[in-house]
């Protein structure tokens, strides 16, 4: 080989060379262009006319039949919870049936069935009715669920306020229940949009359907399917964020600015800023304010304040008997209250004086007896010609808040979604129709009143125990009561918080309110009570002056219960 050959072949060589180290550059640029290109290919499959199209039947079908279903679920879930078996059974009955055979086979059996009994509808609304009547099975479900998650304590407050059964559903019970419920509820939604799919089998012509059409002509599994996942991300991404909203919006735990409302279903907007929310305020660290019981007597009604001296006692209980399932939990109680009085009920715990208290503002049913208050039955009315046969009312909320009898629980039984002044709030507007203005600036006087103004806005969670049981006599207030009944309205507080409370009933008892109270504070009973009733055995023992009853009892039975209370 000469010198120029040899030159020839090293250039060949690394020539060669060079194209060998050449290749994976030219190969790597090859599959970046392809994956640019498929990327390209993906986005205008995303944005193209004939798939948003699919996704917008999707979203319409699940939209509608969303709303249908909820709807149609709420009303199982109730049925579900009705105390008419027929009712029960029948909504058990379709949602066992519904839940229990497949939905494209229900749509297929809707798309062939609705024609035979004349009702012609195209595709996609009878997609959107099959939907909505699975959806209704499965959403009575969650809907029950989260009414039953909420304590029964809360519909008892609304009842003694005088709140009907709906309107203690759409205003106390399911707002709180929400917070349960949503969950499922986006779950339930993010499902349905993905399964519009199915309606494919009654030619509804949906995303999915449309993406297997393309794929059908052009093989491009990856760029169309891929189009079509990524716009189901984008829209349950879009349900998940709402998801996000509304719980927040139902977190009643949150503390909040504005309350709104839909369809009349309370919800809240959230205050973004913590230091400007009740919440930065530590509920221990700010003292009392005194309350003021003179405020207490100005807000009673007149009629309240007088004194009356009409033959009939205010309230009247007459042989009163009561009992769950065979066991009598009340034996004959007579008992008289005259107006203005203040009556103590002592009695060792299961003596029956809460079910007393309960039977008074009509809260149970009596077996036998009557009770009259203010000379009026409390959801009964007389038989005419009966000869004193009493007969239950069908209004009976109206009734309870006609009879204006205002309650305060052992355990508070504040509506746990609502600021201190909504609680006093609400059944002034919603039972006695009262304007916002008028209603807030009692429920405001009325805070005032029992040394809570600057606590308007809290919600229950963050006030103290003593702070939650003046709320809740402030609630009671609000309705104008004629009679005040306590069920062991300190037992539930911290002993320092005791005193708190009995300083607004005293304020109560010497502004001229006719109050029974249910007790173990033998101090207060001795300093306040009118009269002190000794209970034992669902029967009264004894009764008369604090004097009488505490300090002389005359039964065994008294005497053996005042030793153990004072211990
Ligand atoms: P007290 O308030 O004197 O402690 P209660 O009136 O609460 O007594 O209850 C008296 C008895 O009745 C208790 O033994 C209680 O278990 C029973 N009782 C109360 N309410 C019900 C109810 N809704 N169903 C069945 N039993 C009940
Ligand atoms: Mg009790």
């Amino acid at each position: 080989m000469n010198a120029s050959g040899f030159k020839h072949g090293i250039a060949g060589a690394l020539a060669m060379l060079a194209m060998l180290a050449c290749q994976p550059a030219i190969a790597a640029d090859l599959a970046s262009v392809q994956v640019i290109e498929g990327f390209r290919e993906l986005g205008g499959y995303i944005a193209s006319p004939f798939l948003l199209g699919g996704a917008w039947i999707a979203v319409k079908i699940t939209l509608l039949a969303m709303s249908i279903g909820l709807a149609l679920g709420l009303g199982l879930a109730l049925m579900r919870l009705s105390r008419f078996k027929a009712l029960n059974s029948a909504a058990w009955g379709y949602i066992w049936f519904v839940r229990g055979t497949p939905q494209l086979l229900q749509l297929v059996f809707i798309f062939d069935a609705l024609p035979l009994i004349g009702l012609r509808f195209d595709e996609v609304t009878t997609a959107v009715i099959g939907f909505a009547l699975n959806e209704a099975a499965f959403s009575a479900e969650l809907f029950r669920a989260g009414i039953l998650s909420v304590n029964r304590s809360q519909s008892t407050a609304a009842a003694a306020l005088g709140m009907g059964p709906l309107l203690t559903l759409r205003r106390i019970i399911l707002p709180q229940s929400m917070r349960a419920v949503i969950p499922g509820l986006a779950n339930d939604t993010i499902g349905m949009l993905k399964l519009t799919s199915i309606a494919s089998v009654i030619f509804v012509n949906e995303l999915t359907f449309r993406s297997q059409q393309v794929v059908g002509q052009n093989f491009k599994f990856f760029t169309v399917f891929g189009a079509a996942a990524v716009i189901y991300l984008f829209l349950t991404s879009g349900i998940s964020l709402v998801q996000v909203w509304l719980e927040r919006l139902f977190d009643h735990e949150r503390d909040r600015k504005i309350t709104f409302s839909w369809f009349g279903l309370r919800a809240s907007k959230h205050d973004v800023n913590p230091a400007a929310a009740p919440v930065a305020l530590p509920v221990a660290a700010k003292e009392p304010e005194a309350a003021d019981h003179a405020w207490i007597g100005t807000l009673l009604p007149v009629e309240n304040r007088t004194p009356r001296h009409c033959g009939e006692p205010f309230v009247a209980c007459r042989n009163i008997w009561k009992s769950y399932g065979k066991r009598e939990i009340l034996r004959g109680v007579d008992l008289s209250i005259a107006h203005g009085e203040v009556v103590v009920i002592l009695g060792p715990s299961g003596s029956g004086k809460s079910t007393l208290l309960k039977l008074i503002n009509h809260l149970e049913p009596l077996d036998w007896g009557t009770i009259k208050v203010d000379s009026e039955y409390v959801g009964y009315r007389e038989v005419p010609g009966g000869g004193g046969t009493v007969r239950p009312l069908h209004n009976l909320a109206r009734a309870r808040a006609e009879a204006r009898v205002g309650m305060v629980f052992q355990h508070f039984n504040l509506f746990s979604h609502l600021s201190a002044l909504e609680n006093i709030v609400e059944a002034q507007r919603q039972v006695y129709a009262v304007p916002r203005a008028a209603a807030e600036a009692l429920g405001r006087d009325l805070l005032k009143s029992v040394g809570l103004a600057a606590h308007a806005d809290f919600l229950p969670h963050r006030l103290s125990g003593g702070q939650q049981q003046r709320v809740a006599i402030a609630r009671a207030l609000a309705i104008k009561p004629k009679l005040m009944l306590f069920d062991e309205p300190t037992s539930a507080l911290d002993p320092e918080l005791v005193g708190e409370v009995l300083g607004v009933m005293r304020g109560l008892a010497d502004a001229g309110m006719t109050m029974i109270v249910v007790t173990h504070e033998i101090r207060f009973a001795r300093d306040v009570a009118d009269r002190v009733v000794f209970m034992d055995g669902g029967e009264v023992v004894e009764q008369g002056t604090p004097q009488q009853v505490i300090d002389n009892p005359t039964h065994e039975r008294t005497r053996k219960f005042l030793n153990v209370v004072a211990n």
